[in-house]
């Protein structure tokens, strides 16, 4: 084990399984490694640096704001966060954004949008909020408790109270589950990122919409990961053709600094008002001016892009040797292996090629300006992974 990796066993909580690998400098898709060695990314930071690494036009943007201004706090105004609340709104005719630091604070402004919306509108015991089985929404306690997996839950009990959990993609259950609670909101993924990159049925997610609606029950799309292009849509809801209440996103938005956002649709634009919510480093400047960024190049044309590249991959991986199944949408890509996921992974690793795992799948985020060239390269490696791994 080297030095540094005995002083973070040493110092840093132990979290984290990391891989044994010191990641020292990137360009574009590219990363180095302490020992010289070069990588493929095609994890980005588990979907964050959607533009690769020390892209020109981030990095410009980036630094320009940190020589003019680098935090304020809520208590002044500032242009690149408004200026990026109003792009935000434009973009998806949403009306109001709240700014925080993460994608489980955008969830956590998510869910107390909606307890305060139902609250006025029906009455104080509208307070639950269901969620799908197998979902992720972060790890605070109360996103804990909104995430359908038992065991996250386990060692941290009590949780946040008024969180249901229901089976993804079977419309009857759904509709049983909000019709015997108090249900205020429907928070859900429109592709399971954590759980195994699980797309819904579009006719779940929509049946799921035309319920909410009928019935004044919010509805809440986390777009933390999905979000920002991903898809190969601005948000992956844009794919499903529903109309969301509150969007939460995160990770791909600041490109690469910690950024979250809940876009507040018409019903609950003016929910907030002052001291409801806050945040010290919420709409931080300069992870605002590169989210910013980000957000003015996610046109039609790029993520037209984004989805060219991914059916390519899903072109070459469906039916593959050693390959099981594939699933996902744009750049978001769940690959199932014939051989354990972590193997196919850790091989990768040692030929050059950084991928993640979800569940029982090689999950591909790559940035979303990952070069064709280096996306074949990368693949043709998977490919030759699968094959042998499957083989031993
Ligand atoms: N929601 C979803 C769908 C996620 O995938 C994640 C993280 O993976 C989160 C919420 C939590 O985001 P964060 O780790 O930024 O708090």
């Amino acid at each position: 084990m080297s030095n540094l990796q005995q002083l973070d066993k040493q110092y840093i909580a132990g979290t984290y399984a990391r891989f044994p690998v010191e990641l020292v400098s990137g360009s574009g898709s590219l990363v180095q490694g302490s020992d010289g060695k070069s990588y493929i990314d095609l994890g980005s930071g588990i979907g964050v640096t959607a533009f690769g690494f020390a892209d020109e036009e981030w990095l410009k943007a980036v630094t320009r704001q940190l020589g003019q201004l680098q935090h304020t706090s809520n208590l002044y105004y500032t242009e690149p966060c408004v200026k990026l609340a109003e792009l935000l709104c434009q973009k998806t005719g949403m009306k109001k954004v709240f700014f925080c630091n993460s994608g489980a604070e955008a969830n956590e402004c998510a869910i107390k949008a909606a307890r305060k919306y139902a609250a006025a509108k029906k009455g104080p015991e509208y307070s639950d909020i269901l969620t799908l089985e197998n979902s992720f929404h972060g790890r605070t306690l109360t996103t804990l408790a909104a995430t359908g997996q038992d065991h996250y839950h386990e060692l941290f009990q009590p949780l946040t109270p008024g969180f249901f959990h229901t089976p993804a993609n079977d419309l009857a259950a759904f509709r049983a589950a909000a019709s015997s609670h108090k249900t205020a909101a429907v928070l859900l993924e429109c592709i399971q990122g954590e759980g195994g990159v699980i797309c819904m049925e579009p006719e779940f997610v929509r049946g799921v919409a035309e319920y909410c609606y009928e019935n004044d029950i919010l509805l809440m799309i986390d777009e933390v990961q999905t979000g920002n292009g991903r898809t190969g849509a601005l948000y992956s809801y844009m794919n499903f053709g529903v109309t969301p209440d509150v969007v939460s996103t995160a990770k791909g938005l600041g490109g690469g600094l910690p950024l979250g956002a809940c876009l507040l649709g018409e019903k609950v634009q003016d929910v907030f008002q002052p001291g409801d919510h806050g945040s010290t480093f919420g709409g931080n400047p300069v992870c605002c001016a590169g989210a910013l960024s980000v957000l003015e190049r996610l046109d039609d044309a790029f993520l037209a892009q984004v989805r060219e590249k991914g059916d390519y991959v899903r072109a070459r991986l469906q039916g593959a040797a050693g390959v099981k199944a594939v699933s996902g949408m744009g750049l978001m890509i769940g690959i199932l292996p014939e051989a354990p996921a972590a193997q196919v992974v850790r091989i990768c690793m040692e030929r050059g090629v950084l991928c993640l795992t979800a569940k029982d799948k090689v999950r591909l985020l790559p940035a979303l300006s990952i070069p064709m060239e280096l996306l074949e390269k990368a693949i043709s490696i998977i490919l030759d992974v699968c094959k042998e791994a499957s083989a031993c």
